[in-house]
Order: structure tokens, then sequence, then C-alpha cells
């Protein structure tokens, strides 16, 4: 079972098995800190991605989650920390980097009347082992838009275009930001499916998002940040059955106070509902319970268990001041 490593402000380290360790990192960030201004838009934030894997990287508006992507791309420079990609530096080695990095623009500041074929083999030449142009609109299934213009394409189309582009110099690294913002529930799926497809091909893809779903379906492992630090950084189910997103509901053969409660192991949170009691938390909260009130000759029924989702463990995550109980929730 995964290990997983939630950090904390306080805190400041953690214990982690990383159960896909034994894959090679290729993307190293260490301690980096970015301030604009008076504005620290990222604290410290560390985590390698493994060679092969999808890499997520979720957070609340303004976490800091591009600012940590402009930066491994180059795009920024950290004010200190490290960051390397395959042994390179972003900053120092930007033009060795460029070749096997792929990034999609959340915005693509493309003229408005370049053709889409135009605009891919215009990116394919910038590179020295690209994609052939018209093999990958066929593989993302765009060739029939090969002579639109950039202007008149839908959200969807444009969006496929991103990530022509991204990919187009056929990188070994591929970095996604907000890849289905704004797209109609198939054209998400559709796009999921491009990038199993992707990662099928070996490439490895760093992918920025705020969809808990899209991170669930496609992620090995994510970074949660928040405020600029790293909060969770595990699978997403181990950040789902960790982070406080288990629950048990039942009704004690007699009244038990919240703080009898609270002292079971695995226990962060309580509420009370006519005869019955939920609690959420961490670990084989069921298992708990029953031996925890057992001890003390309280016996329950009606009991129904429910494994964590990670919209729960996001908000228990992000919620202000909880650090504490996270501590707790993860012994
Ligand atoms: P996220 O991608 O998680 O929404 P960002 O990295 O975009 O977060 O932003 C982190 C913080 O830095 C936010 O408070 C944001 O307002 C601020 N910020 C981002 N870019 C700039 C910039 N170019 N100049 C000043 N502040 C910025």
């Amino acid at each position: 079972m995964a290990n997983i490593q939630i950090l904390t402000k306080e805190s400041g380290s953690s214990t982690t098995v990383d159960n896909l360790s034994n894959r090679k990192s290729v993307v190293d960030v260490d301690h980096i800190r970015k301030k604009y201004g008076a504005t620290v838009a990222v604290d410290d934030v560390s985590f390698s991605v493994n060679e092969g894997e999808i890499f997520g990287i979720i957070g609340p508006n303004g976490a800091g989650k591009t600012t940590t992507v402009e930066c491994i791309s180059g795009l920024r420079r950290p004010d200190s920390g490290s960051i390397s990609i395959y042994g390179l530096s972003p900053q120092r080695n930007r033009d060795k980097i460029r070749d096997f990095l792929g990034v999609q623009l959340q915005e693509s500041a493309l003229p408005p009347k370049i053709k889409v074929g135009e605009a891919v083999s215009l990116f394919a030449s910038f590179y020295s082992n690209p994609l052939d142009p018209s093999d990958l609109l066929e593989s993302l299934g765009i060739s029939n838009i090969k002579n639109s213009i950039f202007k008149k394409l839908s959200g969807g189309q444009k969006q496929r275009l991103s990530i022509a582009l991204a990919l187009v110099g056929n990188p070994k690294i591929a970095i996604l930001d907000e890849l289905t913002t704004g797209l109609d529930p198939e054209a998400r799926r559709e796009t999921w499916t491009l990038i199993e497809g992707i990662r099928d091909r070996g490439v490895t893809v760093i992918l920025v998002s705020h969809f808990m779903d899209e991170v669930e379906r496609l992620c090995d492992r994510i970074a949660l940040i928040n405020h600029g630090l790293v909060s969770a950084l595990d699978t997403p189910e181990a950040i789902a059955s960790h982070a406080g997103g288990n629950r048990v509901r039942f009704v004690p053969s007699e009244p038990v106070d919240d703080k009898v409660l609270y002292a079971i192991p695995g226990v962060v949170g309580i509420e009370r509902k006519e005869r019955y009691i939920t609690v959420s938390g961490t670990g084989d909260l069921a298992m708990s319970v029953i031996n925890s009130l057992a001890k003390i000759g309280v016996h329950i029924s009606d009991i129904e268990a429910r494994g964590g989702n990670l919209d729960d463990a996001f908000v228990e995550l992000t919620r202000e001041g909880d650090a504490s109980k996270l501590r707790e929730g993860t012994g």
C-alpha cells in the first residue's frame, strides 16, 4: 500500500515511501521559492516526477501551481531552491531542455489567421527531432481541421491544437496546464483518453488541474499545493483515503461523547443526525470504531462505511487552520 506524504508548514518534514520509487525520477524540484513583489507565490515546494508517470498538481486558485510549472519549464526563475530535469537546470540549460520538454500554454498566443496545420508545422520547425505534423494531427483526431484558421476553432479544437503544439517537438516530458477547462463533458473524456495515449507512448506528463475527477482518473501521483506549500504528495487513492475522506455511519447502543469519538484512532471529524453518528477519518475506520467502542461496552448497529474520495480530501487538506488535524490523521 502507498504511504502518504502529508507536509505541513509547521512540521516541515515528512516520512515517505513512494510506491513508484522503483522508477527513475526525471524532474526534481527542490525547495523552490518565488515571490512577485510582496506576494509569496511559491513558498517552499519540493517533489520528484518519475519517468513515464502522469503527475498531477492540484490546489486552490492562487496556490502557486502555475508559478511552479513555469519555473519547471524555464519561463520563470525561482528566487531560491533548484530544479533539475534529466539532470539539467531549466534556467541555465534552457536551450537543451526545450528540445525534450513540451509545454502547453494556458492561452495560446497564436496569430488569429494562422491555419492549424501551419501552426503545427511552424512549431515543428523549432525542434531537432519533431513528430510528423500530419501524423500528429491524425493521432489527436484533428486532421479534419488542418486548414481551419485559429480564430474560428471551438474551445475543444483550440485545446487539442494546444496539446498538439506541446507534443510536436516529440518531448520526453509534457507540461499541460488546465487541460480541460472550458470543455464540454464529452470533449473532456476524449482529452483524457488522448492523455492516456500520450503516457502509453512513454511521455512523462505533468498535469496542472483543479478537477478532482480528472486527476483521479489520469494521475499516478499528485502533489496538492496550498499557499505555496506542498500539503500532500501521493497517489490519488492514498490521499483520498488517508486525508480524512473515509466515513462510517452508525447507531450506538448508548450516547457517546465527542471526546470519546475523537479518541478513536483515525477519527478526524464527527457529524450527528438523529440517531446516527457519522465519523470521518483515515485508515480502517469501521474496524477502529467497532473495536474502540466495544472496549467501553458500546455496541453499534446500522453501520455503513464508504471510502474516501478526492473531493472530500481536497476540502479537508485545504481547510484553513486545520494542519494539526492532518498530522494526527496521518499518524
Ligand atoms: P495558481 O496557478 O495555483 O492559481 P499562481 O501560480 O498563478 O497560482 O499564482 C500564485 C500567486 O501569485 C497568486 O497570489 C497570484 O495572484 C500571484 N501571481 C501570479 N502571477 C503573478 C505575476 N505575474 N505578478 C504578480 N503576482 C502574480
